[in-house]
């Protein structure tokens, strides 16, 4: 069985240029690298990715530009099942983010938001949503826009970290941090629920500032952690879709983050249905 709901991701669709370096450049040096990726990336186009591979239908909103990249993304979104006819070519050049990965695997990432910062959200594009999801890499006003809009739920990944508006905060049924999102961000005690995901240790639920539920990830050899918080938002928001409890929702997006983690890349290391569901049996 798959998540049969109707999924509407408003956000980021970039092209990533990863660089693989033996530490990270101090300010003014110039450091020798290793290999160098071209990956599909945008917290939006992965969190779409991860959706479609859990087997929800999936519709992507966002801007890309008219080059090759943007070209590149579109079609990699729509291999993966995700609706496409809502992403808007502009003038502006597709998103841009050179993610810097030392041996560690510790990074540093400068995103240049290019078509990105051209998103909005006409009515049409959230028809028959069950559930809206978006992160903070487009322009507020398209955020604060697929709030006012979405008559379903609407779950914010408040990622990168900014302080949120206190009438977006009160339309969110969920918002998504990590530990550091959540310290930097005001006011998220004023939410009604708030899933901070705490890498390793699992995540945490909170209802007006107060835990009210935590589950922890199966076991798992971790190899590489990106993608795993955009597995894990796009996981509990179609589990909510779906009307499942938020305590099965919970466990279900850590297993999902967890499985992230065990492959290589963002797209490339998104589980599906069952492999989610295969580890949470197996965990058991
Ligand atoms: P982000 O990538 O946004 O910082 P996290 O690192 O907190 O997000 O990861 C999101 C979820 O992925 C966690 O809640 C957890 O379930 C899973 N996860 C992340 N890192 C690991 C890990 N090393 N081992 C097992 N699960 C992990």
């Amino acid at each position: 069985m798959v998540i049969d709901r109707t999924i509407v991701v408003v956000g980021s669709i970039n092209a990533d240029l990863i660089y693989a370096c033996p530490r990270l450049p101090r300010p003014g040096e110039t450091v020798i690298g290793g290999e160098a990726l071209r990956l599909p990336g945008g917290k939006g186009a992965n969190q779409a990715v991860a959706a479609a591979r859990l087997g929800a239908r999936v519709r992507m909103v966002g801007s890309v530009g008219d080059d090759e990249a943007g070209r590149e993304q579109v079609r990699g979104l729509q291999e993966a099942g995700v609706d496409v006819s809502c992403i808007r070519t502009t003038g502006a050049p597709t998103g841009t983010a050179i993610v810097l990965v030392d041996q560690a695997g510790e990074n540093q990432i400068v995103l240049s938001l290019g078509a990105n910062a051209c998103v909005d959200v006409e009515p049409r594009a959230l028809v028959g949503a069950d559930a809206v999801l978006t992160q903070l890499e487009i322009p507020l006003a398209a955020v604060e826009a697929a709030a006012a809009l979405a008559d379903g739920l609407f779950c914010l990944n408040a990622a990168p970290a900014r302080d949120l508006p206190a009438a977006l905060v009160a339309r969110c049924d969920l918002i998504v941090v990590n530990e550091r999102e959540q310290a930097a961000i005001h006011g998220l005690s004023e939410a009604r629920l708030v899933a901070v995901t705490e890498g390793a240790a699992g995540a945490t639920l909170r209802a007006y500032g107060h835990p009210v539920a935590h589950a922890a990830p199966p076991a798992v050899t971790a190899i590489d952690t990106v993608g795993a918080g955009d597995a894990f938002a796009a996981a509990i928001t179609a589990c909510l879709a779906r009307g499942e409890a938020v305590e099965d929702a919970l466990s279900f997006a850590c297993a999902a983050g967890a499985l992230a983690t065990t492959r290589r890349g963002a797209q490339s290391a998104l589980p599906t249905y069952e492999e989610v569901t295969a580890c949470l049996q197996g965990a058991s």
